[in-house]
């Protein structure tokens, strides 16, 4: 869909959503979901007791209109806005492309894959003699 067209009510550009509050910039996880993408994004946390850092990850659904159609393995900035639906609070306000470290771990796993059911080929193969 082009940016001409658009109607959907909950897009930032061209409905009558506002985004404020706080924003981030994650990666998509999932796409799945009907104008929702699953974003994440890592952050530090810091324990007084032991006086480190320890990662921490953050995930949340965001709001992705078809206009901006955010793919999964993109880089995305999403704001929060007002609760578009039970677990919805953030909305997909741009897309900075494909994000490298999650394409090769993404890559890395379809390998890892093929290998595997490459593998499994030729033991049932050889089962069948
Ligand atoms: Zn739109």
């Amino acid at each position: 869909m082009n940016m001409a067209n658009c109607t959907d009510a909950h897009c930032p550009v061209h409905g009558e959503v506002l985004p404020r509050g706080r924003r981030f910039t994650g990666v998509v996880t999932s796409d799945r979901m009907s104008k929702t993408a699953t974003v994440e994004w890592a952050g530090r946390k810091y324990l007084p007791k032991y006086e480190r850092y320890i990662k921490r990850r953050t995930k949340v659904h965001a709001h992705n209109p078809e206009c901006i159609n955010a793919r999964k393995g993109e880089r995305v900035i999403i704001a929060e806005c007002r609760p578009l639906s039970k677990t919805k609070h953030f909305v997909v306000i741009k897309t900075l492309g494909v994000d490298i470290k999650m394409q090769l771990k993404e890559e890395l796993r379809i390998a890892e894959r093929k290998k595997l059911e490459g593998e499994e080929y030729a033991s049932s193969k050889s089962t069948d003699n």
